[in-house]
């Protein structure tokens, strides 16, 4: 029995979270197995081939690892491996995500120096650069920078971040927290020069949360092999022996290998240029839909700087007296639409508009057709004409038959 006469679900929930994204049914077929023998050479083969090709998506000919996790464990595992105790890191402020990271590494007994975030925009690249000169005891052996800053909604430059870490001719790591956009925004490991890159499973990747997966580059790895930090489960030197066990420290997540190896299929033959395409184009969707209902000031993207807007979600700001978390609780109950809800210093002025994944554009167009429902029921004022400028925007922007 339902707990609630009324209130059976019929139709597709729309997942419009930054994580964890709708897994497409490719990829639940793939997955939707007893189990095997993981010791099998045959699924030792699969999973070397799901680690050769998650490279080609971080651009990288660095080695790729794969691990029971979720982002935070990821976060941690890239502290632990190539840094001593009591080193210093950097952190380029940009929101919640980095907060929570800078965190993490102050509780692993780092020192970290944070730099403070500015909501509205991506991480202060002369701030870090000025951070780097003043190290002139090269104190600082790691910046972790977050690429898609996820409560904001900005997408910091860190190609500009490898400019200062090259101006100052400094000699620390470059960590890049890639979780909310790889196979969402551009990103070339190598070409960018960075050393450790971090994601995870539940956002671009299309796959359940459980994965969590770093690319380390050759610098980084022979910091890694010299690391006294203590760690046994996250040790990368013990997951690079030569028993398939070992890759995953123990039984491998043998379903979610399944699904991975699906979703990497997914997105190799749509192209990784077409994904990040595709992301860009709804993207801009939504954003040039929420700038139409921005008009009496209720709302605003939160991102000012339209160069730093994320394709992978849409942080909108609410006005005092707009009450974001009763539009997402209507969004979610009575339209079957999930939003994100606003972070850190956005708690309760904010919510978000997850567009990444397995996404098309009928669906963006129903969770904005949605959402104007909730603002209607709600009493959000709002300008005319969002919808309408979503669908021009995606009819110029169609591939012709
Ligand atoms: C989602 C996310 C994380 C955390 O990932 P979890 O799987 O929720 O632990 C970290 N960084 C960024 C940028 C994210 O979007």
């Amino acid at each position: 029995m339902p707990d609630k006469p009324g209130r059976i679900e019929r139709g597709r929930h729309f997942l419009q979270l930054p994580g964890p994204t709708p897994v497409p049914e490719r990829v639940l077929r793939a997955m939707q197995r007893a189990g095997n023998d993981f010791a099998e050479p045959r699924f030792a083969a699969l999973t070397r081939s799901c680690l050769h090709d998650l490279g080609r998506v971080f651009a990288t000919e660095g080695e790729v690892f794969a691990f029971s996790a979720n982002g935070h464990g990821a976060w941690e595992l890239a502290l632990v491996n190539f840094l001593e105790p009591g080193d210093t890191v950097l952190v380029p402020g940009t929101g919640q995500f980095s907060r929570s990271w800078a965190e993490m590494a102050r509780r692993l007994g780092f020192s970290v120096i944070e730099l403070p975030a500015d909501w509205r925009r991506a991480a202060d690249v002369a701030a870090v650069e000025q951070a780097l000169a003043e190290d002139r005891e090269r104190r600082i052996k790691a910046v972790l920078a977050v690429h898609t800053e996820t409560a904001t909604g900005t997408r910091s430059d860190l190609v500009a971040i490898r400019g200062a870490l090259d101006r100052t001719a400094h000699p620390a790591l470059f960590f890049a927290d890639a979780i909310a956009s790889l196979a969402v925004e551009p990103f070339a490991m190598d070409d960018w020069g960075i050393d450790v890159a971090l994601a995870a499973s539940q956002k671009g990747l299309m796959l359940p949360p459980g994965l969590a997966f770093l690319a380390v580059g050759r610098k980084a790895m022979a910091v890694a092999e010299r690391c006294r930090y203590p760690r046994r489960y996250w040790d990368l030197q013990f997951r690079r022996g030569p028993e398939s066990y070992m890759w995953w420290h123990g039984t491998p997540p043998v379903q979610m290998i399944w699904g991975l190896r699906e979703a990497l299929d997914m997105l190799l033959e749509e192209g990784l240029e077409q994904v990040i395409a595709r992301h860009r184009r709804l993207a801009e969707a939504v954003r040039r839909c929420v700038e139409a209902w921005s008009a009496p000031g209720t709302l605003a993207l939160n991102a000012v700087n339209p160069a730093e807007r994320a394709n992978a979600v849409t942080t909108v700001l609410t006005a005092a007296g707009t009450y974001p978390d009763r539009l997402r609780r209507v969004c979610r109950d009575s339209l079957a639409i999930s939003l994100g809800a606003g972070l850190g210093e956005l708690a309760g002025k904010a919510f978000r508009i997850g567009h990444l994944g397995d996404l098309n554009a009928p669906t963006v167009l129903g969770a904005l057709a949605g959402i104007e429902v909730a603002m209607r029921v709600c009493g959000i004022p709002y300008g005319p004409g969002g919808l309408d400028a979503a669908v021009a925007w995606l009819a110029a922007t169609a591939s012709p038959d």
